[in-house]
């Protein structure tokens, strides 16, 4: 994971993410420049951070925010802090925003950026400064009616916080310029497992239609962060064996299936899942190839390539992650018969909820959680059912045809505003 250079097939990034919407364009019969209308990021921003240290001395920063498309509603998308953050990936990423925010119907563009910067060797009053001075620097250009961060590697719920008072210091009281913000400062019920409480729907939906239960399958989840947590917390409830998961620190693995809940004990306590009783460590990359019924990576991006998709063993991926399977590697799994369940749709619990938050914010009103889980549902399920129909219609892999849903709306309402 993680080499930033062109390996496989000297796509970039955001070349990746253009080609599975090629792909849709040539099944919709799209022409070139409606294309490229919609292929091309919106606006791209890039600052640079001068951030003083606990110490004294003076460290630089590159923060980026990408606003892809808004032709649906305000520009919407994470803020990731993680050492390979790049402009490319912020591109990919936000592209990737623009075709989930309409596959699940949330009113919402595509935005996506973050600061290349490792947190974890920051101090908390440092990362709090990171984060204020990089709002300083982008207030102008996001808002609730404009653009609306939330959530993704390496931030969080206090991160939110305190773009909120950042934001709110220009502009007077603003929650709804973050999501995913904190239960006690206008966050929302339910928002923090969304993302792991949606996969969950859609995998459970998608065993369903291979007449398979979550309680009779075995699943291996990349990453035991926020998505992966969730996902494997919420498969366990429902029965369901998560054999193997990892994390940045290494990768565990029982055959009966780990104890979830003693498992989140445990990260609580040591802060990885490493060293974790009753299971054995295995290599991080075996993980992957760990014989089991569906395989959720649920870490960062371009983990399965041509070089280890041969090799996966499991009937079913399910994209918790963004674009954590390169186009080769797809090519693999398609012909393969694997099925993957797309990222634009498996992971859009998040933005889903977060739209809920937002709206919440707006009227001043909360609503309880199981509101929230129960909307939630309904709008996965509904995604699901009209990616699978269009999929089997047109004979399309779930990919392709998440793809067609996604760009067909984002189209039509580019051209009802009208494009001179
Ligand atoms: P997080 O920072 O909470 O967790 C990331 C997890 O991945 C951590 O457990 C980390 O240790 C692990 N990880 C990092 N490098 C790894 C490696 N080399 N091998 C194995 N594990 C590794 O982030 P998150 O919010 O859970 O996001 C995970 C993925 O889900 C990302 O691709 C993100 O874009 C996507 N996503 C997140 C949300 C959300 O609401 N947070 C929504 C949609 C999609």
């Amino acid at each position: 994971m993680g080499h930033r250079q062109r390996g496989e097939g000297q796509m970039s990034r955001f070349e990746e993410t253009n080609y599975y919407f090629r792909r849709a364009a040539a099944v919709m019969d799209l022409g070139e420049r409606i294309q490229a209308l919609l292929l091309n990021p919106y606006r791209e921003i890039i600052v640079t951070i001068p951030l003083e240290l606990d110490s004294g001395e003076i460290s630089t920063f590159t923060g980026y925010r990408i606003q892809h498309n808004n032709s649906r509603g305000p520009f919407k998308g994470g803020l990731r802090y993680h050492p390979q953050v790049d402009l490319e990936e912020s591109k990919s990423l936000a592209s990737l925003m623009t075709w989930k925010t309409a596959v699940v119907e949330v009113p919402f563009g595509g935005a996506k950026g973050g600061i290349t910067v490792d947190p974890a060797r920051l101090s908390p009053r440092e990362n709090e400064r990171l984060t204020r001075k990089f709002i300083q620097q982008l207030h102008e250009n996001i808002g609730p009616m404009k653009d609306i961060p939330a959530p993704d590697v390496n931030t969080n719920g206090q991160v939110m916080a305190h773009i909120m008072s950042e934001y709110s210091k220009y502009y007077g009281h603003s929650p709804g310029v973050v999501t995913g913000k904190p239960l006690a400062l206008h966050g929302s019920e339910g928002r923090e497992e969304a993302t792991g409480r949606g996969v969950v729907y859609v995998t459970e939906e998608a065993l369903r239609l291979q007449n398979k239960a979550v309680s009779d399958s075995r699943f291996v989840v990349q990453g035991f962060g926020n998505v992966g947590s969730h996902t494997c917390r919420l498969l366990h409830e429902r029965g369901g064996r998560v054999i193997a998961t990892s994390d940045v620190f290494g990768a565990i693995h029982n055959p009966a299936g780990l104890d979830i809940a003693a498992l989140l004990a445990w990260v609580a306590a040591n802060g990885t899942v490493k060293g974790f009783p009753h299971a054995s460590a295995i290599d991080a990359g075996e993980l992957l190839t760990l014989p089991c019924d569906v395989l959720i990576p649920a870490a960062l991006g371009h983990v399965l390539t041509r070089d280890n998709a041969q090799d996966v063993r499991a009937s079913m991926i399910v994209e918790a992650a963004n674009a954590p399977i390169t186009p080769e590697a797809d090519e693999i799994f398609e012909k393969a018969g694997v099925i993957v369940i797309p990222d634009i749709l498996a992971n859009a619990g998040g933005v889903t909820v977060s739209y809920f938050e937002w709206t919440q914010n707006i009227q001043q009103f909360t609503w309880g959680v199981d509101k929230v889980n129960e909307e939630l549902q309904r709008i996965m399920l509904r995604a699901f059912q009209t990616v699978y129909r269009v999929a089997l219609e047109k004979k399309l892999s779930m990919r392709t045809a998440a793809f067609v849903v996604g760009i067909g709306r984002v189209g039509k309402a580019t051209v009802l505003q009208g494009i001179s």
